[in-house]
């Protein structure tokens, strides 16, 4: 991708640069577990919209500025520099929620959605794993019973980011029991405050409930919120997956040229970089956050082209959360017992420990790699 070949483009750039620079928020965003964290994320991304800073290449028509990849991807390279919160309950409508809806919604759910995204109303949670279907999602149990122009939903999600906090959840659940794995799936658009539906927060090991455990009853789902057609949901939730390869988690990627340079900087100040074996690490750890910006782009292009993800998609995702993993070792190993006292780098280190488990393990991951491009037997 050619970012600021004209002039064009650094003035988009320069102007995101200014607004940022004077709305970015003063205060953290709350590490506490009440309404408080959901108050800040609405207030941050209703900022956003207000400023016309958000949903810059969705289009117009929902809600979004109708404006170029390019200048999506410029926002978020500024967001990471202004040091904006890095995690938001907005993360699944911007990364794969609203996306699904712009692939493969009707126009009434993209009128109806996209805009309250957008405007920061209705953050969105994903519904996939359950207790006994996370690497094999294909396995997944909780029902959908098809009764007049309704779906009766009833079963057991899990680690489901955010619930608490969420208006609404894509959900995926099997509607024929009859129909092979993975055919009889349909993806739903669901109201989290339906009645039947009870939200259990887990306690993670960083001591945040952020994921939680959610239970459907019978829950009333109507037809119309079924995302392109029943039974056709493993479809859908490829569509979901492969937004992975778009820009809404470019600010993932970019941050973490951030951390390690805040390390380096670190390092520096209290002679610690004169250390060799240390100074050698944090130069990997730079090499290979600026690697994985490139090949972020690299994806980021090519989805744009609606190429296909081929396994570089997997063996980009083992490589990023190898390199996540090993910045918030080397906080740590940096810090010593000060990171006791630097909750945010103790947080963020056992936070990272999800990083191999989340959105497919890495031990799933390498079994793609060893068989579709290694030819390794199953
Ligand atoms: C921080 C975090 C946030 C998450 N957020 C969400 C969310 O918002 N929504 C959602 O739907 N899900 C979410 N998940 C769930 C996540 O997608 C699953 O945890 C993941 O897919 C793994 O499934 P599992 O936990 O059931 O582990 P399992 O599939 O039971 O795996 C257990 C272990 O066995 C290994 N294993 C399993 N099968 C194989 C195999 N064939 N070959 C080799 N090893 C194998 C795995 O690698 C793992 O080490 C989240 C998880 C984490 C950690």
């Amino acid at each position: 991708m050619h970012v600021l070949r004209d002039a064009d483009l650094a003035a988009f750039r320069e102007e995101a640069r200014t607004w940022l620079e004077e709305y970015v928020p003063d205060e953290p965003r709350p590490t506490t577990h009440g309404p408080e964290v959901r108050d800040f994320d609405v207030a941050w991304q209703r900022r956003q919209y207000e400023g016309g800073w958000a949903g810059i290449d969705w289009e117009r028509e929902y809600g979004g500025r109708g404006l170029s990849l390019r200048q999506q991807v410029i926002w978020y390279e500024e967001l990471v520099r202004a040091g904006a919160p890095r995690d938001s309950i907005f993360d699944v409508a911007f990364g794969h929620a609203g996306p699904t809806l712009i692939m493969r919604g009707s126009e009434e759910q993209k009128q109806f959605h996209l805009p309250r995204i957008l405007r920061g109303e209705a953050p969105w949670c994903q519904g996939f794993s359950e207790p006994d279907a996370g690497s094999d999602l294909a396995g997944l149990r909780t029902r959908g019973v098809v009764d007049g122009d309704e779906i009766v939903i009833t079963g057991q999600k899990t680690w489901t980011s955010f619930a608490q906090y969420c208006d609404y959840g894509e959900l995926l659940v099997r509607t024929d029991p009859d129909a092979s794995r993975h055919r009889g799936l349909t993806w739903l658009i669901v109201d989290m405050r339906l009645p039947g539906i009870d939200i259990r927060p887990i306690t993670s090991i960083d001591g945040h409930p952020h994921n939680c455990e959610v239970f459907y009853d019978e829950v009333r789902v109507p037809l119309a919120n079924v995302v392109d057609r029943v039974n056709n949901g493993w479809s859908v939730a490829m569509s979901t997956l492969s937004a992975e390869r778009g820009p809404g988690f470019l600010n993932h990627r970019l941050e973490q040229i951030r951390l390690v340079d805040q390390l380096i900087a670190h390092a520096k100040e209290t002679g610690q970089l004169n250390d060799e074996a240390l100074a050698d690490r944090l130069a990997a750890a730079r090499a290979n956050a600026a690697a994985l910006r490139s090949m972020a782009y690299f994806q980021i292009g090519s989805a744009k082209k609606g190429e296909q993800p081929g396994p570089e998609t997997t063996a980009i995702r083992t490589f990023a959360v190898q390199a996540q993993q090993e910045i918030a070792w080397l906080a740590l190993d940096i810090l010593g017992p000060r990171a006791m006292e630097w909750v945010p780098w103790t947080r963020h280190w056992l936070a990272e420990f999800g990083a191999t488990i989340a959105g497919g393990t890495i031990d799933i991951q390498r079994n793609i790699i060893g068989e579709r491009v290694l030819g390794i037997p199953r």
